[in-house]
């Protein structure tokens, strides 16, 4: 499965603001973006005036990073949003999150996307009582994760199941640690996508 195997520092920089790509790293003074707050490469702290076409472009470039999406599934989610009732943009950011290694990570399970996409590849979670090993997997409202019988002695997954009593999760979801039970209580709106994304200019990139 193709993935960007790069530097993820380096997306935060493209787009200026802190992506949070690594986990706990992204809270420190270690975060690349505290210490060189400008785009990488060498001309990178020289002006840049974006035509209107690059900042739409900067924009899907943005979500596709947040959310670890290469190009050809991102345009595949915006067709899916576009043919779905209601509003586009909206739709694309509620598919987003309800990827699979999307919600392990909203629920507290992995300190980062990235991290929850190998969790979920190296089939730590259940949904619905059965393995599922894809991350773009789109969960539905209802859907049960549990952590993996076999494998919920491994130390991240049982770190990060007692670290949840002390998350405040979206509303959409929750997670009771005790039965080790996460559920999807609802579809995301969004006011629940607090990232900072003009989804629009995405839709008006693709509508060129
Ligand atoms: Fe982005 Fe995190 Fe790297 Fe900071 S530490 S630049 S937020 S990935």
């Amino acid at each position: 499965m193709a993935r960007y195997r790069g530097s993820v520092c380096r997306l935060c920089r493209r787009e200026g603001i802190k992506l949070y790509l690594k986990g706990s790293r992204c809270e420190t003074a270690k975060c690349a973006i505290e210490k060189r707050a400008y785009p990488p490469g060498q001309h990178g702290q020289g002006r840049t005036k974006f035509s209107e076409y690059g900042v739409q472009l900067r924009e899907k470039q943005k979500v596709k990073r947040i959310y670890g999406v290469l190009e050809k599934p991102f345009r595949n989610y915006f067709f899916k949003a576009d043919r779905k009732k209601g509003v586009t943009g909206e739709n694309l950011l509620q598919n987003l999150e309800l990827r699979f290694d999307n919600v392990v990570y909203r629920m507290g399970l992995a300190p980062s996307r990235n991290a929850a996409r190998q969790l979920v590849r190296h089939k730590h979670f259940h949904v619905n009582g059965k393995k599922m090993n894809v991350p773009s997997y789109i969960l539905k409202q209802g859907d049960v994760i549990t952590p993996n019988p076999n494998k919920s002695k491994k130390k991240p997954v049982n770190e990060a199941i007692e670290g949840i009593k002390e998350k405040t999760l979206p509303e959409w979801l929750s997670f009771d640690a005790d039965s080790k039970q996460g559920i999807v209580q609802s579809m995301p709106t969004r006011e629940d996508v607090k990232l900072p994304i003009e989804e629009q200019l995405i839709v008006e990139l693709y509508s060129r």
